[in-house]
């Protein structure tokens, strides 16, 4: 059952999915899946496992399939809400939906309920009417987030809840979301460096016929300031161009490649990475 901005599914992904970030799985590992495995270990231990965890970090650098990887292989039930979908109007009561999603995160533990692009929920509201001075209390976005807050304080431990959040924009973030007990323990997801590049490239040429005179170190080297969705984007992109030629050849060349780093472009920055 899928409705926009408020699914339920299970995903086959899992970490051989996810190039580089080493450090950032074991922290995730130990953040997410040990407190819904070993819930009563902790208890016995008198370890408060996290009611909520904050990923931040550049755009497209793997956020969302770390969320839905860890909560796949925790054998856990996977709820995400996006924060920007979630005053489409096509979506509805946006206050039902976060209460409906912890009911149902309750009713099916183990879970995590992921909230992509959190900032959103709140983020949007310094921008309100032009006036930043001015939150009425009741707007919808006051609401929302006083909802979210209310039902991440009535987790109980043993309910086996872990909130997850995403954001590309840390400082939009309400104070109120990072205070203790709700998204209190904070991970960095970083851009991917010149080993995550050069495995990510693999993940996503696996399935693509390559010629002999491919070298994917080079590529690497060659895409600094790509992030992993860029990186997806420009095989895309070089198996796009092979095709157009097609005619004379069956694999995915170096020049494919070459040519495809031309119009595929990084997204990621010295400035924005240094934003972090
Ligand atoms: P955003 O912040 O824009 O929501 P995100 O950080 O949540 O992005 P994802 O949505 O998980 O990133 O990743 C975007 C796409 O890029 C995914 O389809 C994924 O396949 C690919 N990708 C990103 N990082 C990696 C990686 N480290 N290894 C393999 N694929 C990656």
């Amino acid at each position: 059952s899928t409705q926009r901005g408020f699914q339920v599914k299970v995903e086959k992904t899992n970490w051989n999915d996810i190039g580089g970030l080493e450090s950032v799985k074991k922290q995730l590992i130990q953040a997410v899946e040990w407190p819904l495995k070993y819930r009563d270990t902790f208890t016995r231990l008198g370890l408060k496992p996290p009611r909520g965890i904050l990923l931040y970090g550049p755009p497209g650098c793997s956020k969302t399939t770390l969320v839905k990887v860890i909560a796949t292989t925790s054998g856990a039930a996977f709820l995400s809400i996006n924060g920007a979908e979630l005053y489409s109007p096509f979506v509805g009561d946006s206050e039902k939906i976060i209460r409906s999603t912890f009911q149902r995160a309750r009713s099916s533990t183990p879970s995590v309920i992921f909230f992509d692009e959190i900032d959103a929920i709140v983020g949007k509201r310094s921008f309100d009417k032009g006036n930043s001075n001015s939150f009425s209390g009741d707007s919808v976005q006051e609401r929302v987030l006083s909802m979210l807050l209310n039902e991440m304080d009535g987790i109980e431990i043993v309910n086996n809840v872990l909130v997850v959040g995403a954001t590309n924009r840390p400082d939009m973030l309400d104070d109120a979301l990072l205070r203790p007990g709700r998204f209190d323990k904070l991970i960095y997801i970083p851009p991917p460096d010149l080993i995550a590049r050069k495995e990510i490239l693999k993940i996503h040429t696996s399935e693509m016929p390559l010629s002999d005179d491919v070298d994917l170190n080079v590529i690497a080297e060659q895409a600094e300031f790509y992030s992993g969705a860029d990186l997806k984007n420009l095989c895309r992109e070089s198996a796009m161009i092979a095709l157009r030629e097609m005619m004379n050849t069956t694999n995915v060349k170096m020049t494919d490649f070459q040519n495809a780093l031309h119009v595929a472009k990084p997204s990621l920055t010295v400035e924005i990475i240094k934003s972090y």
